[in-house]
């Protein structure tokens, strides 16, 4: 069971990835390059998980005997384990959603959020640039929900390798079936949500299954077109210098001062969008 359990996790952190990028060599949805601006950093984001796991354990680990003692808590721990996943999917997708809209919304937020959208080309390996603290927003509800809940290990299990796969294939140049938009945010779908086309403003804020955009009014999904123009060309590609800019940036808003990106690029996503920046959406190939 260990060594399962092992060969599981390795597979997780390199096996998807390696899948993913065939996939955008042999389906692409635009003409690209496997390795784009700051791929090496991209790269530190995606093996340099221990600053999030340590924030988020010690949340879990700070809160969850105060979920213990609430009603219902533990509930989930006598269940299937397809029901535990089935329970896990809706906490997952809702708990995202909602984070996800309040980060595109509240402005010091969004500074945080920002880094997820600076690539201004859509490929695979930039999945997992995330501010540190803008992971942590994510992730902290999800897990505390779960410990809440009781949600099964094997569930858990089953859906970080699900998600290892999911949310690098969103982010792939790739170009899938279309009827899976209509149940999985794939990467037609996710890519309207970091494009710069006005048209897709706001939308789009799933993670890995769309239904919570279809539920709320917030699907973008027009047929024959894919979007072309995406996040900050002007936004640095260091990693080091993206955990501290949404800091300095802050900083500068408060006292009132001109961002360090230029003002067009400083608003969130839903205002962002200029006639420079916009290109029309080509008709998909
Ligand atoms: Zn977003
Ligand atoms: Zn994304």
């Amino acid at each position: 069971m260990q060594d399962w359990v092992w060969y599981l996790d390795k597979w997780n952190m390199f096996g998807w990835l390696v899948l993913v990028i065939v996939l955008e060599r042999l389906f692409p949805a635009r003409p690209g390059k496997m390795l784009n601006r700051g791929w090496g950093y991209d790269l530190i984001h995606m093996y340099d998980p221990w600053i999030r796991s340590f924030i988020i354990g010690a949340a879990a680990l700070l809160l969850t005997p105060y979920l213990k003692a609430l009603p219902f808590a533990g509930v989930m721990a006598s269940k299937s384990i397809w029901f535990n996943f089935l329970v896990l999917i809706v906490v997952s997708e809702s708990t995202f959603y909602a984070v996800h809209r309040a980060t595109h919304k509240y402005p010091l937020l969004w500074e945080f959020h920002r880094v997820h959208h600076s690539s201004s080309t859509y490929y695979s390996l930039m999945t997992s640039r995330f501010h540190v603290l803008d992971a942590c927003l994510f992730a902290i509800p999800y897990v505390l929900v779960a410990a809440y809940l009781g949600v099964r290990g094997e569930a858990l299990m089953a859906m970080s390798v699900f998600q290892g796969f999911s949310d690098r294939y969103v982010h792939g140049n790739i170009k899938p079936p279309r009827f899976t938009g209509y149940i999985f945010s794939n990467p037609t779908f996710h890519s309207w949500h970091h494009s710069n086309h006005p048209e897709a403003r706001n939308k789009n804020f799933s993670r890995d299954f769309s239904f919570m955009d279809w539920l709320f009014g917030t699907a973008y999904y027009p047929e024959g077109k894919i979007p072309t123009v995406f996040g900050e060309p002007s936004y640095p590609v260091n990693y080091f210098v993206q955990q501290g800019l949404p800091f300095y940036n802050i900083y500068k808003r408060f006292k009132g001062k001109p961002k360090a990106a230029p003002k067009h690029l400083s608003a969130p996503v839903s205002a962002r969008a200029t006639p420079e920046l916009i290109q029309s959406p080509v008709a998909e190939r």
